[in-house]
């Protein structure tokens, strides 16, 4: 048996192919896993649970008949979705995950984070988060038409690709620091995140502690999975 790690498939009703791929992985290896966890941006956008696109029911069925199945699927928010709510976690049978959380998994301590978090060079990205998460700006904007919602998303989305555009690399990757003190505070041997789109497997010591940094990678060009069980993790690229 193993568990399941998966972010960033930024699934969106015109491009099919990312969805279908997540799709059959609910219906096949996710079926035989411990458990699966998606750590943030499973869509690309998600304007409140009261508009589901008929392109995602598909989706959410797939999501149901896993857990009903019996792997639990664990759902934490990412910047793209952040407005995912109670109702979609029923529809889909998913359960809502903090950001960070710290699970005990074959004996190994591991801390699970989208990765924006870590983000801290980003002041303005940041300052933008606790904007977002805020409860009652995000009741207040809710209330708004869904017509009214697509609209702000789309003028949110290209101010965010001309800001994005406009920062140095350097500055929209992980901050060291940030990334230290996550593993010391949790006190965890292996973080698992996404959000920054470079997947790799960093090495590094914190306190003397040798420890891991795993980067999940997107679903733009390819599917991306990482597998956990007793003997380590293994990256699964998908079709
Ligand atoms: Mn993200």
């Amino acid at each position: 048996m193993s568990v399941l790690f998966v972010s960033d498939l930024h699934l969106a009703p015109d491009n099919p192919g990312p969805l279908q791929s997540f799709i059959d992985l609910l219906h096949g290896r996710a079926r035989a896993a411990d458990r699966l966890f998606i750590l943030g941006d499973l869509f690309e956008l998600w304007i409140g649970d009261d508009y589901v696109d008929p392109a995602f029911e598909p989706l959410l069925d797939a999501l149901q008949d896993c857990t009903r199945s019996g792997t639990p699927v664990l759902f934490m928010h990412g910047n793209r979705d952040f407005l995912i709510g109670e109702h979609f976690l029923q529809r889909s049978g998913c359960s809502r995950l903090d950001d960070p959380t710290l699970v005990e998994l074959y004996g190994r301590r591991v801390l699970l984070m989208h990765g924006d978090l870590l983000c801290t060079d980003d002041v303005d990205y940041q300052r933008l988060r606790r904007q977002l998460r805020d409860p009652a700006w995000q009741q207040a904007v809710l209330q708004k038409p869904v017509a009214e919602r697509l609209a702000l998303a789309r003028r949110a989305r290209a101010a965010s690709d001309r800001a994005t555009r406009d920062k140095p690399q350097a500055i929209m990757d992980v901050n060291p620091d940030a990334v230290t003190a996550a593993l010391r505070d949790s006190g965890a041997d292996l973080l698992i995140h996404g959000h920054t789109h470079r997947p790799a497997t960093h090495r590094l010591q914190v306190d003397g502690r040798a420890v891991q940094r795993i980067v999940l990678g997107d679903w733009y060009q390819a599917g991306s999975l990482l597998a956990l069980d007793a003997d380590g993790t293994e990256t699964i690229p998908l079709p």
